[in-house]
């Protein structure tokens, strides 16, 4: 079959043909219908810092945002039977550490992430362990099912960043991840959301697209003045979901008096802040991370409900074999989600556009 794969520490991903996996004990074997490409895989496939600790499981097969129907089930499994369509968490614990002991799985110490640590889903087949497989409600198809993942690290973020009724909030970035947390912060009953990019208008349009009128351009507008401009004032919660150093100290500077910020990007580098203003502002920072199963039961159920809110938030839809262009797709900034999907014949990729 074909996967791309992550085959040596420097930019670029290698398109390998390598045989269709075998399930383990425990596991299932998916035909992966659709993947969408996640900011953490752009990292992987720049090879900015971060992921050097992938370098000795190289070859790894990258993915972890998807979704497809079993084929084939180890000799044992129960909870999931062959023709079942699935999303898969991507995040496995190991059971046995004590964060794992103590029912937070999600905190686990020796944590394997599919499509990173383990081969993940840009192929045309993976192997899971079931007990990571969420059966899908059957009025959500593949490509809304691959969205399950990354729409959870924004409801988390919303949980561990306390959005209230009525909170006024600000999303640094624009891409899937700002978008997730600001589509969940309305949700969870935010008054105000403003959505802030910097030269980055086919995704502020994605963020409108989803009914964000209030958005700010970093390339065109000072963040302080439009703040104010919209909510009078500073707002109750902040989200950085960039990767951008400089974000964090913006994100402070439009902060309230007990604000919380709530970093969600992958820095490469580190960032200097005034601590003495953080204390006397009274301002929480904390950091956001994957989720919960709670979470993607929550989200789940979400998609069942009101699925077509999210669809906008998938700009393109591209073959197996032109999945390295949908990453110049993505780090051109001239996409949102992009959605590899291995059944679709290289012709009939579309845009929509
Ligand atoms: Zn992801
Ligand atoms: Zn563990």
């Amino acid at each position: 079959m074909l996967a791309v794969q992550k085959a040596a520490p420097e930019t670029g991903f290698t398109l390998a043909e390598v045989p269709i996996p075998s399930p383990g004990a425990g596991e299932v074997l998916v035909e992966v219908e659709a993947c969408g490409i996640c900011g953490s895989d752009v990292h992987v496939y720049q090879w900015t810092s971060g992921y050097e600790w992938m370098k000795p499981l190289m070859p790894v097969t990258i993915g972890h945002e998807f979704a497809g129907r079993v084929v084939e089930t180890a000799p044992g499994v129960t909870s999931i039977s062959k023709g079942d369509r699935v999303t898969v968490w991507p995040s496995m614990s190991c059971g046995t550490c004590q964060a794992c002991r103590e029912g937070q799985p999600e905190h686990c110490e020796r944590k394997v992430t599919l499509g990173l640590t383990r081969n993940g889903a840009f192929a045309t087949h993976v192997t899971t362990p079931a007990s990571q497989c969420f059966v899908l409600p059957d009025n959500v198809d593949f490509e809304l099912a691959s969205l399950t993942e990354p729409l959870c690290v924004g409801a988390r973020a919303v949980e561990i960043g306390e959005v209230k009724l009525g909170h006024t909030v600000v999303v640094l970035g624009v891409g899937m991840i700002g978008l997730a947390i600001a589509l969940m912060a309305r949700r969870a009953g935010a008054s105000t959301v403003i959505v802030v990019g910097k030269d980055d208008p086919v995704r502020l349009d994605v963020a409108r697209s989803l009914g964000f009128s209030d958005t700010v351009d970093l390339a065109v507008s000072e963040l302080t003045n439009e703040v104010q401009r919209i909510v009078g004032g500073k707002v109750d919660r902040v989200f950085e979901a960039t990767g951008v150093t400089a974000s964090i100290r913006d994100g402070l500077s439009v902060l309230r008096r007990g604000g919380v910020l709530t970093v969600t990007g992958i820095h490469s580098k580190p960032v200097e802040i005034g601590l003495t203003d953080l204390v006397r502002n009274k301002h929480q920072l904390r950091g956001s991370h994957g989720a919960t199963r709670a979470t993607w039961v929550t989200v789940l159920k979400l998609l069942a409900q009101c699925g077509e809110e999210f669809r906008p938030l998938i700009s393109h839809r591209v073959s197996l074999a032109e999945t390295v262009h949908g990453f110049e797709l993505s780090i051109r900034k001239q996409a949102s989600k992009v959605v590899v999907m291995p059944k679709l014949a290289p012709a009939n990729t579309k845009d929509k556009s």
